[in-house]
């Protein structure tokens, strides 16, 4: 099977183009890039479109598995039914420190059963943690325990896991030891340790060279999480500043970032201990619920202490950050786009269904960002940043992972109110060179492969 993308502007960081361009594909790989081609059995206009490498997201947290052991496969409700809608092709998950099962056997079900978009996975430290039996997030794990959390997640690596995640926030009692031991499962690997530091506000500072202090005695990769949540409350410059001067030192480091001015998460985690009024500088109305009878609403103080002890799974959305500093991340040249996406039966941050299309309607029309620029962060960067063979890239060999969108039109319609709702102007998405979605519909939601690195 030949099908010919023809005629639209073709973005490639990873080859620096950005010409109009058609692209043969064959067999599921770019088969050929070149001004006109003939030769196919299937012929897609895109003349008006942008066509570039599939979406990338960096940062997503999976689906879950339902009882009869498959992933989660709901194509309005699942977190990567909504990433295909939106233009991503391939996620990197397990982040945070979180594993919904081994990650290993996540891959293999993706292998198995297919899934709406390829899947690689990081293992989760604290996944790993709790089977070593330090099940006590907030106490300190012995070093037997950290020895052999260590060899699980060395062998989850030498099995195909991408790299290692931690959220030192929702495992306060790590300390220095198990962080640096566990860390050096990655030690000639290449593969990055990504973090959920310990700390944001006024406190990410310390939670930053924590995090970055334990990568840089490893000469380990370092991405550091979501920087909007951490430190998008008036710290971004100095943060920015303090992982450029790790990076010039010799280090690799890098951060993701979601294009929203409100950061999600379950009421009952540690970030809403005691305090946190004080750490966002707001009131109780800053927060939404998302689920149960005060669903859509702002909290008050009466609410927020009877959800938090009757529903502490709650999904939540807390809108505190300052949008100047969302961009300023943004805008950095070592801020790689990623969701950070996260569902709860299709409840929660619309970052899951439109982060990438806002990026492309809000930061790049009015001109805050160009057109390359921003698919770069969305392709190139992160599949070289986690080693995704012919991912992110339409070079001869690469697999066949195409969006084409309209520049135009393309824009983001999920909202706080409706999270899951697909974008507009994503018009194809392509998976090994087969149609995967087309119009903010799903054509074929198997396509899916297990990364492997
Ligand atoms: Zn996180």
């Amino acid at each position: 099977m030949k099908t010919l993308i023809h005629g639209g502007r073709v973005i490639d960081p990873s080859a620096r183009i950005d010409s109009y361009l058609d692209i043969l594909i064959e067999n599921g790989k770019v088969a050929a890039v070149e001004p006109e081609l003939l030769d196919a059995d299937e012929r897609i206009d895109a003349s008006g479109k942008v066509v570039c490498p599939g979406f990338v997201d960096c940062h997503v947290h999976e689906d879950p598995i339902t009882d009869d052991g498959r992933i989660y496969a709901d194509p309005e409700r699942a977190v990567l039914a909504c990433m295909l809608r939106m233009g991503v092709t391939t996620v990197v998950a397990g982040n945070c420190g979180a594993n919904v099962c081994d990650p290993v056997d996540y891959l293999d079900m993706a292998d198995r059963d297919g899934a709406f978009a390829n899947v690689a996975m990081l293992a989760g430290h604290e996944y790993f943690r709790v089977l070593a039996g330090a099940a006590d997030g907030y106490g300190p794990a012995t070093a037997a325990q950290v020895e052999t959390m260590t060899a699980a997640i060395r062998r989850a690596l030498d099995r195909g896991c991408a790299g290692l995640s931690y959220g030192i926030r929702y495992t306060p009692g790590v300390n220095g030891r198990e962080l640096v031991g566990t860390m050096s499962a990655l030690v000639g690997t290449g593969k990055p340790a990504a973090c959920h530091l310990r700390d944001d506000a006024a406190a990410v500072f310390g939670a930053l060279a924590e995090f970055l202090d334990a990568a840089r005695e490893l000469a380990v990769p370092a991405q550091v999480s979501h920087i909007g949540s951490m430190a998008g409350f008036g710290q971004m410059e100095q943060f920015l500043a303090m992982t450029d001067a790790y990076r010039v030192g010799g280090m690799d480091v890098m951060c993701d970032c979601y294009p929203y001015s409100a950061f999600s998460t379950g009421l009952g985690s540690a970030t809403y201990d005691d305090g946190w009024l004080d750490r966002y500088d707001c009131d109780y109305d800053a927060l939404e619920l998302c689920e149960g009878p005060y669903k859509g609403q702002r909290c008050t103080e009466a609410i927020f202490r009877d959800q938090r002890s009757a529903f502490p799974a709650c999904r939540t959305v807390c809108h505190v950050m300052r949008p100047g500093e969302v961009e300023k991340a943004l805008t950095h040249p070592a801020v790689l786009l990623a969701s950070d996406a996260t569902l709860h039966l299709g409840q929660g941050h619309p970052r899951a269904a439109g982060t990438f299309p806002r990026l492309l309607a809000a930061y790049v029309r009015p001109g805050k960002m160009s057109l390359y620029d921003a698919i770069e962060k969305m392709t190139t960067l992160p599949a070289r940043w986690f080693h995704l063979t012919g991912k992110g890239s339409l070079r001869v060999g690469a697999d066949g992972d195409v969006v084409v969108f309209d520049p135009a039109r393309v824009a983001d319609r999920a909202t706080f109110s409706d999270p899951i709702r697909p974008p507009a102007g994503i018009d194809l998405v392509l998976i090994g060179g087969q149609r995967a979605a087309e119009k903010g519909r799903i054509i074929n939601g198997t396509l899916g492969r297990a990364v492997r690195v």
